[in-house]
């Protein structure tokens, strides 16, 4: 499930491409080139647009182009229209807490004054408008907003917006609703396309309906009393036990076993199961998930404890001491559960 989500605005958001076009053969016709139709355009058309003009009128500047095309832009009588689904998904979007950026290559007092005038001001953390090259900025994006890139997706209608999403290693979303073509999307493979937001939208509510996650943590102990607690920013900072997702063909114990090294480095023997418990959207846990937590106690080969990026701290305690810790609620149930039915001895 997505966290944040990282629009273009063109072809994406608004349809505003008569007055593009009409603005581009503007600009085309002061050199004696002839003008696209739609099809030719959106053919032909590619950002970061420099290219685009580089290609066609090698010996012009940028800023001299830009002369010509913004009064263009701005006289057009073409209509710029929101996309069907649009506000839709925005609302969905918000409705389920997700965080929206903008990233637009369109001229920023421009892209402003759309903003305005569609109201949609309100749905976004942060725009970023006037982006010749998206790639330049993506990553200073993920970075300023704390974007986890597992969680944060791109939706674009162009091959550039893919390859910008691809550059920033999060997830690519095509829409077909804009300047690119189906097939000129597909040779850059985006990880999804759809034909417009509101398919997405049908997606993203399938992927909240998914069934219940199934983990393994354990208790690894010492054998001589004492046990491993691990803090991490994925349960508030509190302490507990680590583990994780047993993956799709893969048994509980080996689902431990991997889990354990990953997030340890440690080796673990004698594996006992201790205990099952539900976890159902924890408020303690980073986002609203319904966990099955399978409980396992196990010992450890060593003392050497080498954490990976999910956790923040360890200590070897004992079960008296690990109560001294703000533990999260699973992991004070099964240290009750294991004195109780005396499971460490
Ligand atoms: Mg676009």
């Amino acid at each position: 499930m997505f966290k944040n989500l990282i629009f273009d605005w063109s072809g994406t958001l608004v349809d505003d491409m008569g007055p593009v076009i009409e603005a581009t053969n503007a600009v085309l016709g002061k050199y004696g080139i002839a003008p696209y139709n739609r099809e030719g355009f959106r053919r032909n058309f590619r950002l970061p647009y420099r290219e685009f003009y580089a290609e066609l009128l090698p010996n012009v500047s940028l800023e001299e182009l830009e002369t010509h095309f913004r009064p263009a832009f701005d006289e057009s009588t073409s209509p710029v229209t929101i996309l069907p689904h649009a506000r839709e998904k925005l609302e969905w979007a918000r409705s389920h807490g997700l965080r929206m950026f903008i990233l637009t290559s369109m001229d920023a007092t421009a892209f402003s004054r759309q903003l305005d005038e569609f109201g949609m001001r309100h749905y976004f953390e942060k725009t970023y408008a006037g982006v010749l090259d998206k790639r330049d900025l993506i990553h200073r994006i993920i970075e300023t907003h704390s974007l986890d890139k597992e969680e944060t997706a791109l939706i674009g209608d162009m091959t550039h917006d893919i390859e910008t999403a691809k550059h920033g290693g999060i997830v690519s979303i095509a829409v077909l609703t804009g300047y690119h073509h189906a097939e000129l999307l597909a040779t850059v493979r985006p990880d999804i396309t759809v034909p417009d937001l509101g398919v997405l939208i049908k997606m993203f509510e399938k992927r909240k309906a998914e069934r219940p996650i199934a983990t393994v943590g354990a208790l690894i102990h010492d054998g001589q009393g004492k046990v491993l607690m691990i803090r991490t920013h994925k349960w508030s900072n509190l302490w507990g036990i680590p583990g994780g997702k047993i993956e799709r063909g893969e048994s509980c114990e080996n689902a431990l076993i991997r889990e354990i090294c990953e997030e340890t480095g440690l080796e673990i023997s004698d594996i006992r199961f201790a205990m099952v418990q539900e976890s159902i959207f924890s408020t303690s846990f980073i986002r609203p998930e319904h966990f099955i937590l399978l409980n396992y106690i196990a010992k450890a080969e060593s003392y050497e404890v080498t954490l990976n990026e999910e956790a923040e701290e360890f200590q070897w305690v004992t079960i008296e001491e690990a109560f001294s810790l703000e533990l999260n609620t699973a992991t004070i149930q099964l240290l009750n559960r294991v004195i109780k039915d005396k499971l460490l001895l």
